[in-house]
């Protein structure tokens, strides 16, 4: 996902992947949060369950692929400062996007 500003939080996900250290300013990290709607809340938990007690890897990723359908973002562009939402069933909640602070 993008920030309307240009900002790739995927570049950011990838370049941290590839150092997990930081850059020598230290910012590499994106300031995000997991977003998991009410209703999905218990069903999200039963799934992480399956990941924590998965005997394989094979299951582990077969249960954090199940996991991911329950969760979104909540991230804050770097760049830009606008909160950016990414939710986990997407345009169909007219949640998804970017907002900028009030104050
Ligand atoms: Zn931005």
């Amino acid at each position: 996902m993008d920030c309307v500003c240009g900002h790739s939080f995927a570049k950011e996900v990838l370049e941290r992947l590839r150092n997990p250290q930081g850059n020598e300013s230290g910012s590499n990290d994106c300031d995000g949060f997991l977003l998991v709607r009410n209703r999905d809340y218990q069903a999200f938990l039963a799934s992480e369950q399956r990941v924590l007690n998965a005997e394989s890897e094979s299951e582990r990723l077969r249960c954090v692929s199940e996991s991911a359908q329950y969760a979104g973002n909540v991230m804050v562009c770097p760049q830009c400062s606008r909160i950016v939402v990414a939710t986990a069933t997407s345009e169909e909640d007219g949640l998804s996007g970017s907002y900028r602070r009030e104050d």
